[in-house]
């Protein structure tokens, strides 16, 4: 069986990110959506709140072979413990490959066996970010269309209470 992760922050979960989840789901045969549990990153939303808000877009958009997690230290050995042979990453910008290119040197240097792939962002989503959804939500600017529709409501209240 083909497993794959797809580790980030997700704070939040954007449409960009829904993008490359579902070109995984038709490659894996199970993709993990792994939020990454990190509070150097000091992030907007708690873990549990962004598992929340992926399991309520994985129902919604009836995606039967991607589950959600979090998951804390190195991401080798979270792939390991949940038979991931593939990491998924998205690519938006010079700016992600150069980033993408020194973790996966390191990744590769901590388990060989464990192969990283990249979907292209599309065109459209090419400028997405969490950063540019939290920052025009906290703003009180439209999100949507950048967010999934089922966490819509929810991340427009709780991006303008947050500002
Ligand atoms: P991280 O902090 O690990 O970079 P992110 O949540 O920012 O976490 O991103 C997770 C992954 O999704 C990264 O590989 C990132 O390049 C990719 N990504 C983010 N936004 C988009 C987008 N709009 N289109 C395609 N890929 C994206």
């Amino acid at each position: 069986m083909k497993i794959g992760v797809y580790p980030g922050s997700f704070d939040p979960f954007t449409i960009g990110h829904l993008d490359v989840l579902k070109n995984a789901a038709g490659l894996f045969d199970l993709v993990y959506v792994a939020v990454l549990n990190n509070s150097a990153k000091s992030p907007v939303f708690s873990v549990e709140e962004r598992v929340e808000m992926i399991n309520r877009m994985i129902e919604s958009e009836g995606l039967k072979n991607v589950r959600s997690d979090a998951f804390g230290g190195l991401l080798v050995d979270y792939a390991k413990q949940i038979g991931a042979q593939y990491i998924i990453r998205g690519l938006r910008a010079i700016t992600d490959f150069e980033y993408e290119f020194q973790i996966d040197a390191v990744n590769r240097h901590l388990n060989p066996e464990i192969r990283t792939v990249y979907f292209m962002a599309s065109p459209a989503h090419s400028f997405l970010s969490s950063s540019n959804v939290r920052e025009i939500g906290e703003m009180g600017g439209s999100i949507e269309g950048l967010v999934p529709q089922c966490n819509y409501h929810y991340l427009r209240e709780r991006l303008a209470r947050q500002k």
